[in-house]
């Protein structure tokens, strides 16, 4: 079997961002926590990979100490002080914080 030669011409990274933007689609459409946290690991791994990443436009985040997905209600917790936001993860208590100041 002939080994298909690798051509340059397919933008790796433009296509594991788009992957990740169907992997936050998922995350966002789906209200079954395994398949959010497969996601939300995914995520990380293609960003690991491939350098990319996906600005937190849709309110859930990743816990980057658990690898789950944090969905505001369910594990983890929203909390808005002076411009900041402030997700705290339900299972392990760690806090991503957002805001004006900080780089997503
Ligand atoms: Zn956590």
């Amino acid at each position: 079997m002939p080994r298909r030669y690798r051509r340059k011409s397919h933008p790796r990274k433009k296509l594991a961002s788009e992957a990740v933007i169907d992997m936050y689609d998922v995350l966002n459409e789906n209200r079954n926590q395994d398949i959010s946290d497969s996601a939300a690991k995914l995520i990380l791994r293609i960003g690991k990979k491939h350098g990319t990443r996906v600005r937190n436009y849709n309110g859930i985040t990743i816990c980057r100490s658990c690898n789950i997905a944090m969905i505001p209600g369910r594990n983890s917790t929203v909390r808005i002080r002076s411009k900041v936001v402030k997700y705290t993860c339900g299972i392990c208590g760690r806090v991503k914080t957002m805001g004006p100041s900080f780089a997503v």
